[in-house]
């Protein structure tokens, strides 16, 4: 009887030139028009992949990110969508498939905040951040899922049969009065991805959160916007700067890439250390 062959390994293959990390796949970055998700479709695409940006509106955005994609001798091709809208991301998948052929890598990115006190909060706003938030990023990963299960493993691409990142948030630690509904959708990723982690590694499926502190995009502009509102926000980082999309790109092209292949079902805090409890730092 034939012994169990080890399965392929980033340590068994021939060592990956670190500006190309990612040549050869195809990667579906959504939200990917606007702050933290363009910035992580230019960088899988400066890394060598290439990148279908969806978006949901915003077309001449849409349009200069692929520009930029293309720029870096990538190619790219934006696609609009609803993430919260099955037929829409099973459209959006198909597409994925007839212009690239498969799909390696999903960046679940898009979201979206609708803040209210809690006895304001109405049904709606509720329903709305956890349709876009924590069901969009559900019906992206099962369709990625199904794929990267119908393809398997192609070693020369990558060790694994699929990556998929899902954007988290420190929020999926930090309780945030005022935000129910944005906290609850981040902590509901958080089991989300360590479930399909550990349901799918034995396929070669690798599933990690990426959780953001403070990052300078269109989301959160008045926390940062004024003088004041970026005093306030450097209480809580000790690390004093606010994060820019480009930190989270760079973690992004790694945990999509071979080099963290024996990172499975985790969550990684760029927060500049906000989740280290700031306040405990001279007193408690
Ligand atoms: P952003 O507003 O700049 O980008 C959000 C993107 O999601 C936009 O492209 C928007 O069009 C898209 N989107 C919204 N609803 C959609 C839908 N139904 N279908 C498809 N796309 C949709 O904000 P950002 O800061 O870049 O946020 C990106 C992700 O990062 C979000 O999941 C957010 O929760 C997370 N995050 C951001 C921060 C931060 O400080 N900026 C911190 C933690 C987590």
């Amino acid at each position: 009887m034939t012994p169990p062959q080890p399965a392929p390994s980033a340590s068994s293959a021939p060592p990956l030139p670190v500006h190309r990390l990612l040549s050869g796949q195809k990667a579906l970055v959504t939200g990917a028009n606007s702050g933290i998700g363009r910035g992580v479709a230019v960088g899988l695409a400066q890394a060598g992949a290439d990148v279908m940006v969806n978006y949901v509106a915003g077309d001449d955005a849409a349009a200069s990110v692929v520009d930029e994609i293309r720029r870096s001798g990538a190619r790219g091709a934006a696609f609009k969508a609803d993430v919260s809208s099955e037929d829409e991301v099973e459209a959006m998948f198909h597409s994925m498939r007839e212009q690239f052929g498969t799909i390696d890598i999903l960046v679940a990115n898009a979201g979206l905040q609708r803040d209210a006190p809690f006895p304001d909060m109405t049904l709606e706003h509720w329903n709305k951040v956890l349709s876009v938030n924590l069901t969009g990023q559900f019906l992206c990963a099962r369709e990625a899922v199904r794929e990267f299960l119908r393809r398997g493993v192609v070693p020369e691409v990558s060790c694994a049969a699929g990556k998929i990142i899902c954007m988290s948030s420190v929020h999926q630690e930090i309780p945030w009065g005022g935000h129910a509904n944005y906290a609850s959708s981040k902590g509901g990723i958080r089991m989300m991805m360590e479930s399909m982690a550990q349901e799918l590694a034995p396929r070669r499926i690798r599933v990690n959160s990426i959780a953001p502190g403070a990052i300078r995009t269109p989301i959160n502009t008045v926390a940062w916007q004024t003088p004041q509102a970026y005093a306030r926000l450097m209480t809580l980082v000790p690390y004093g700067r606010i994060g820019e999309p480009e930190d989270i790109a760079r973690a992004a092209v790694w945990l999509a890439s071979d080099h963290s292949d024996y990172v499975v079902g985790t969550t990684l805090f760029i927060d500049g250390g906000m989740t280290l409890y700031p306040g405990f730092a001279t007193g408690g």
